[in-house]
Parts: C-alpha cells; sequence; structure tokens
C-alpha cells in the first residue's frame, strides 16, 4: 500500500512478482531505505505484542511475554519505556537521619533538580571548609609562634597535630552530609529502562555497602553506602526480567512486594555484613513490568507473581515465524538497513545481498511460505557479513559476503557437524557409490540447522523365542516404532513371518546426538525390506521421510539441511516427501550437486532405492497392489 512507501522512504514496483525477494522495493542500496526513529516501530512482525505493549504503556500495566529466544522481547520492553511520558521522571536522594544513623531518610524530587541539590550542599562544605581551613592556619600560626617564643618545640608539635586532627574530623562530618543521589534522571531523554535479567538480590533490590571501619570516627555514613536495585532504577519506566523463573523465589516474593507497594526500602543483602544494619526509608519504585521467559519459564514462576501480572496486566505469546508477504519482505529489508544503521559501523547492504539475506530467513523459518522471526540471530549474520566487507575496507556489503558470513556464522552444532562429516569423510564412513543389502543412507537433522547423513544397516536372522527389533543405543524406542510402522506393510506383501525374527539395526556413529525417529522410518523401512528380501540398495543414494501405516510416505523438518548434507557428503541423489517439495530451499551451488525425488509413497521409495531387477520389480508390484487397495478401500465410497 502507499503507506508503505511513505514508511520505507523508496518507491515500490506496481507489480509484485513472487521471486521479487525484496517485495517490490525498488532501491539498489539498503542504505535508501528509511529506518523509523522509534523502536516500536523498527519491531518487525509481533502484531500481537506490539498493540499490547502500547495499550500498555497508555494504561501503565506489566506484560508478561512468551516466546523464543531472540524474538524481540527485550527490544518491545525497551519500546515501551519510550513510550512511557518522560515529565513524570524523578531523582532520589537518601540523607543522613541524624536522629538513627541506620535509619536514612528518602527524598524525591523532580528529575534534574538531585544534582542541584548536590551542588548546593558541596558549595555550602567547600565554603565552611574554606572557612576551617583559614581558622586552622591562623591557630597553627598561633601554636608556632608561641613554640618558637617559648623555645618548647615539642609542645608545638603536639599542638599542631592536635589541632589538625580536630580540624579533619569536623571536616569529614560536615562532608559526610551530603545527601546520596541514588537516582539521578537528570540526563535520561525518555522513561528509564531496567534489564534485571539474571540480577542477584542485591542488583534487584538495592544494598547497602558494607563498612569494614564501623566505628572510631572513620566509618562512611549509612546513608552513603546505600546503593539503588534495579527496581529503584526503573522508578516510572520499565523493569525487564527475562528468564523469569531464574530468580530466587525470595526475590520473586519481595518483587512482588515492591509491585504491589509501589516503594521498597533498601537494606544491607548480606545477613552479617554491617549493611544489614540499615533500613532505609521506603523508596519509590513505580515501574512497570515486563516479564519473559519461554513456555517452562511461566509455568516456574512464583505463581502469585504470575497472578499479579495476569490480573493487572497482559500476556503475550511471541510468534516465530510470520507469513511470507510482499509487504512483509519489506519490512525484512529494512531490518537490515535497522541492523546497519543501529551498528553503526557497518556498510549497507547491496541489493543482491539483501536478497540473500531474506531468502536466509525463508529457509531459517523451515516452514513454507514463512520467514523466520528469530531475528536475533538473522541480525548476527547481517554484522557479520558486514564485518568482513568492513575489514577489507569497502562500502557495501555484498551477496558474496552474505554468503561467507553463512558459512562462519554457523552454530556450534552446525561447526559439531561440519567437522563429524569431515572425520566421516577420512574414515570413509558414508558409502557414496555400489549397492549394498540392508545398508541406507538415512539423512537426519543435528542441533536447529544441520544435517548429517546418518547410514542406517539392518540385518534379520531367525529368533529363538518371539521376534525381537535390537537396535543401538538410546535409538531402541525410535527404531521399534520404525519397524512397528512398516511391519504391517511387510505383513502384505512378504512371505516371509517377520514376527518371528530377530530384526538388527544399527545406526552407524549415530552417537547421542539428537535424531529424530520419526523422519528416519522410511530409511529403516527401506534397510529392513533390502535385508529381508535379500535385495541390494543404491549407496548413491540418500532418503528421508516418515511413514504410514499404510505405505504413504509423510512430511518431516529439516528438509533443506538434509538435502544440503547430503550434497555435501558427496552423494548423487535425495529422496524426499513430496509434501515436502514447496520446503526445499537449498543454496545455488547445491543445486547442480544433487538430484531431489520427490516420492509420496514406499513402492516408489524402493523403486529407486533397490538395486537388481527383475526382483525388484516384482516386489514393488506387489507392495503397489496391497497398499493401493487399502488405500482405494478408505477413500471409495
Ligand atoms: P529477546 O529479548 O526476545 O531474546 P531481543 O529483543 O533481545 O530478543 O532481540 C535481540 C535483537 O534482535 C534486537 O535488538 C533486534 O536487533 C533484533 N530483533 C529481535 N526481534 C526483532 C523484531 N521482532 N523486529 C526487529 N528486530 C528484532
Amino acid at each position: 500500500g502507499s503507506d508503505v512507501e511513505v514508511d520505507l522512504g523508496a518507491e515500490i514496483d506496481e507489480e509484485i512478482t513472487e521471486d521479487d525477494l525484496l517485495g517490490g522495493l525498488k532501491v539498489d542500496s539498503t542504505s535508501e531505505i528509511e529506518v523509523p526513529d522509534r523502536l516500536v516501530d523498527q519491531v518487525i512482525g509481533q502484531d500481537d505484542a506490539r498493540d499490547i505493549v502500547k495499550k500498555a504503556a497508555k494504561q501503565r500495566r506489566h506484560v508478561m511475554m512468551i516466546g523464543s529466544p531472540g524474538t524481540g522481547k527485550s527490544m518491545l520492553a525497551k519500546a515501551m519505556s519510550q513510550l512511557l511520558p518522560k515529565e513524570d521522571l524523578q531523582d532520589i536522594l537518601v540523607y543522613h537521619n541524624p536522629d538513627d544513623g541506620n535509619e536514612p531518610k528518602v527524598r524525591t524530587v523532580p528529575a534534574g533538580k538531585g544534582d542541584q541539590i548536590i551542588e548546593a550542599y558541596k558549595d555550602e562544605a567547600r565554603k565552611r571548609n574554606q572557612m576551617r581551613s583559614f581558622l586552622m592556619l591562623i591557630i597553627m600560626a598561633v601554636v608556632l609562634v608561641y613554640a618558637v617564643v617559648t623555645r618548647s618545640l615539642l609542645l608545638g608539635i603536639l599542638a599542631a597535630g592536635v589541632v589538625y586532627l580536630a580540624f579533619r574530623y569536623s571536616g569529614r562530618s560536615t562532608d559526610s552530609m551530603i545527601p546520596n543521589l541514588i537516582v539521578n534522571n537528570a540526563e535520561q531523554q525518555t522513561a528509564p529502562f531496567e534489564d534485571a535479567t539474571g540480577a542477584h538480590a542485591g542488583a534487584l533490590l538495592g544494598d547497602v555497602r558494607h563498612d569494614p571501619f564501623q566505628s572510631g570516627g572513620m566509618e562512611t555514613p549509612s546513608h552513603d553506602r546505600v546503593e539503588p536495585g534495579a527496581i529503584h532504577k526503573a522508578n516510572k519506566g520499565v523493569l525487564f526480567v527475562d528468564e523469569i523463573n531464574t530468580l530466587d523465589i525470595r526475590s520473586q516474593q519481595k518483587l512482588m512486594t515492591a509491585i504491589q507497594e509501589g516503594e521498597f526500602g533498601i537494606t544491607g543483602q548480606s545477613e552479617r555484613s554491617s549493611g544489614a544494619m540499615v533500613q532505609t526509608e521506603p523508596v519509590p519504585c513505580d515501574f512497570v513490568m515486563v516479564a519473559a521467559g519461554n513456555l517452562d519459564a511461566m509455568e516456574n514462576m512464583h505463581p502469585a507473581l504470575r497472578s499479579r501480572i495476569k490480573g493487572y496486566g497482559y500476556e503475550v505469546y511471541m510468534d516465530d515465524t510470520i507469513e511470507d508477504t510482499p509487504e512483509m519482505r519489506r519490512k525484512y529489508a529494512r531490518f537490515i538497513a535497522q541492523e546497519v544503521e543501529n551498528d553503526g559501523r557497518l556498510p549497507h547492504f547491496t541489493r543482491d545481498a539483501a536478497e540473500e539475506v531474506i531468502l536466509e530467513a525463508k529457509r531459517r523459518s523451515g516452514r513454507k511460505g514463512h520467514l523466520t522471526l528469530e531475528l536475533r540471530n538473522l541480525g548476527g549474520l547481517v554484522r557479520v557479513a558486514g564485518d568482513i566487507a568492513r575489514g577489507e575496507d569497502r562500502d557495501e556489503t555484498t551477496r558474496d559476503d552474505v554468503i561467507q558470513a553463512k558459512r562462519r556464522s554457523r552454530g556450534i552444532e552446525q561447526q559439531l557437524a561440519d567437522n563429524y562429516i569431515e572425520r566421516r569423510k577420512d574414515y570413509e564412513m558414508t558409502v557414496s557409490e555400489g549397492d549394498v543389502i540392508g545398508r541406507v543412507n538415512g539423512l537426519a537433522v543435528m542441533g536447529e540447522d544441520s544435517g548429517i547423513v546418518l547410514p542406517v544397516m539392518a540385518e534379520v536372522a531367525p529368533s529363538q523365542g518371539p521376534g525381537k527389533v535390537i537396535a543401538t543405543g538410546k535409538l531402541q524406542e525410535m527404531a521399534e516404532e520404525a519397524v512397528q510402522n512398516v511391519s504391517a506393510i511387510i505383513k502384505k506383501f512378504s512371505d516371509e513371518d517377520i514376527s518371528e525374527k530377530d530384526i538388527h539395526i544399527q545406526f552407524v556413529q549415530a552417537g547421542q546426538q539428537g535424531v529424530d525417529g520419526d523422519s528416519a522410518s522410511i530409511t529403516v523401512a527401506t534397510a529392513v525390506i533390502s535385508a529381508l528380501e535379500d535385495m541390494p540398495v543404491a549407496q548413491d543414494l540418500a532418503m528421508t521421510g516418515s511413514l504410514s501405516v499404510r505405505g504413504d510416505v509423510l512430511p518431516v523438518g529439516g528438509v533443506t539441511h538434509k538435502i544440503e548434507a547430503a550434497a555435501k557428503a558427496g552423494l548423487d541423489r535425495v529422496i524426499i516427501p513430496k509434501a515436502n517439495e514447496q520446503d526445499v530451499m537449498i543454496e545455488d551451488e547445491y543445486k547442480d550437486q544433487i538430484e531431489i525425488i520427490p516420492v509420496s509413497h514406499i513402492s516408489e521409495v524402493l523403486d529407486v532405492a533397490l538395486a537388481g531387477e527383475p526382483d525388484k520389480d516384482s516386489l514393488v508390484d506387489r507392495l503397489k497392489s496391497i497398499t493401493g487397495s487399502a488405500l482405494e478401500r478408505d477413500i471409495g465410497p
């Protein structure tokens, strides 16, 4: 629409095509895209959360945000602080209490006044000190003259010393009357934003420092040792606490008191320190709280605190992905511009480079027709790419930089997987040619975004008792499930009675890495059938797919990463579920290296995977006829 044009400060094509990754934006570089000033306008996606933050800012309500890391929770909390009125800001001063030194007094003044008060006190003290120094000099001079006249040097030195000490300590006591400005908002452009994630009790609730010289006139007066907590610094602003459940229960309780009362006195947090004897008057802490975490965090937080937020505020869920529309693509282009400008040192991105980032956003969503909203990570990619360009003193970040950055900014899992693939290549663990009975190259995802080739071997032997499925290590359960699914199919076409056999399944070097069982079920099925029927499997091929009891190949996750892994391992062909066809977003460099074969039925898998006609053909035919008729029965009237 036309308002988007205004928003981005750049023109948009009349007709936008599906493959225009910038959604019709007519720019050659991200430098032509306007970045909004307010943080709340920089937030991409998360419309629900953004609306709630706006509403909550107006009504001064608390907010609970649930969602994945890096989706904009703290960004929104900060944005909220920019929406709160700045006029309400206050400075907080702690004064010495002449009646009880351990109960300092607290005063609140409009922002900026605090500095003036301190200045006035200091001025006063300075004047008094000048007066005193002058007096001291005169008295010392008199003493010295007296000493010279009476020729009693010892007496003179002694008298001078006494005078000096007397003045020094009386001086300290006037200095110590200067109040302690614990919250100073003089320079604050917006309402404060305090991030108390992972804060210990003192940092959250305030503290009173220990004084090693508790008596003897050397002590630091107690009001001077008072330190504010995040709850006090957030007064009239936003207190953000991520991973709220990791806050210890006592702190959560006190936090709740602070929310209820709107003020919270400061005391020393370590019990045996002299600070623990000090307790100030109540200190204002009238903040709006934004608590965040994942679903788990919400369940584990203090129930009373949770219900407090629920009762007096909003709860909102953060999205992980968003629908891929031309308008969204334009916003993602703006996201790149934002990250570049917010960083301040990165060169802007060329059109090609921006397109590559958006392509990556598509890939990382792992979902057809969506873009990832895990923008912290995507921002990381932008920074690494920009850093590469900057390192070479270029004034633009190019597509090559982004591609290089993708390699560099691989997560730990990816690095592990790469390393693992390298090692396996060394030992030739991945067989990529010839035909082998009972061995199939499966594919798995490690971590979030790293594919690996995971060969599966099956062997079938007559059983003494009832047949068992025997798998290595942790994969027992998954193997059993996969075999159970295929056994229904095998039973129908095979003369062999699988229930009287032991089936051994080995996942070559799977280790403990997270391997997802479901997506290996066509692999296990193929290996078992190959072993059972003594028919070899082509090894230039890898496969992924889930299997229904009727032989349908069902979609799985992570196909893009899996295909790339197969290509990297030097395989020529890869079988994927037909339903996953649209999810394939492999990088150009792999496109010529590997043939992708989408299938929807196990008979097609075997047709491609098994070698050795004509036995194979008859097997496949049998399979087709059996499962085909089963299908018809279900679909028919
Ligand atoms: P969270 O608090 O959810 O872990 P952050 O708000 O700290 O995530 O996000 C980190 C950075 O990632 C932000 O500073 C911003 O640069 C980018 N980012 C994350 N989510 C968004 C979003 N929805 N829109 C724009 N930028 C985002």
